[in-house]
């Protein structure tokens, strides 16, 4: 049976992520570097770790995104020491274990996943990578409501969603702090622009694109109806 050298494909990876301006930090770099995406693929993808595609989750229809995209998003986050970050679109949990390891030690991790089966996957995963409660929570919902749902407090200093959305739902609006970011790809199923909102000292918000993307459509009350 032939071993495959993930360490080694981790690194060539990061260092190509490096070379095209994508991965700009030390920190994001660090964490690529940490965090075995092989432990987070599907059963059967493992060989295909560390190509720089979005790959199934399974049957599904989901995926984990590809390492690009997932360092663009760390980078724009801009994530720091004892953030807290809500997460919409578990998938694998991949995403969740990076965002903690930028967060930490006093940082935390709270991530929504609308599908069950993958919810539960992702928790295998990431008690798998250490990463599991309570460094990343892992709760089965509708992420367009926030969490909890429809609470209506300033929770998070940043949000990032991880699927396509018709528009920035109002609730994750209202549960990010003040002088908080959050990522959400916006536009139609096929095509949207990557979103940065922030949400100033005033609680005014303000948007900017940060360029062309296509994410999975992200399915709930304030996306598009499944
Ligand atoms: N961040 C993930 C990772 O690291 O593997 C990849 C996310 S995948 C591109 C998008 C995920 O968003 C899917 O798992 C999908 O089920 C989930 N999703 C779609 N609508 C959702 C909603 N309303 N609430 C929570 N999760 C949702």
């Amino acid at each position: 049976m032939v071993r495959l050298n993930f360490e080694g494909a981790r690194r060539r990876l990061v260092e190509a992520l490096k070379v095209e301006g994508i991965i700009r930090s030390p920190s994001v770099e660090h964490a690529m570097l940490k965090i075995p995406r092989e432990l987070f693929v599907w059963p059967g993808y493992e060989e295909d770790s560390y190509v720089d595609i979005p790959l199934p989750l399974g049957s599904t229809g989901q995926t984990i995104s590809a390492p690009h995209m997932v360092a663009i998003m760390l980078e724009e986050l801009m994530l720091r020491h004892c953030l807290h970050v809500l997460e919409i679109g578990t998938g694998s949990g991949y995403n969740a274990a990076l965002l903690f390891e930028l967060v930490r030690p006093c940082g935390k991790v709270v991530t929504v996943e609308r599908v069950p089966e993958l919810a539960e996957f992702a928790r295998r995963n990431l008690a798998a990578a250490g990463y599991g409660e309570p460094q990343v929570e892992v709760v089965v919902g509708d992420g367009t409501l926030g969490y909890p749902p429809r609470l209506e407090e300033e929770l998070y200093d940043r949000i990032i969603v991880t699927a396509a959305a018709p528009k920035p739902p109002r609730s994750l609006l209202v549960q990010l702090k003040r002088n908080g970011m959050m990522l959400i790809p916006v536009g139609s199923p096929g095509y949207q622009e990557l979103m940065r909102v922030v949400k100033d000292e005033e609680a005014r918000m303000s948007e900017e694109s940060l360029g062309g993307c296509i994410f999975v459509p992200l399915i709930g009350e304030e996306g598009y109806r499944g």
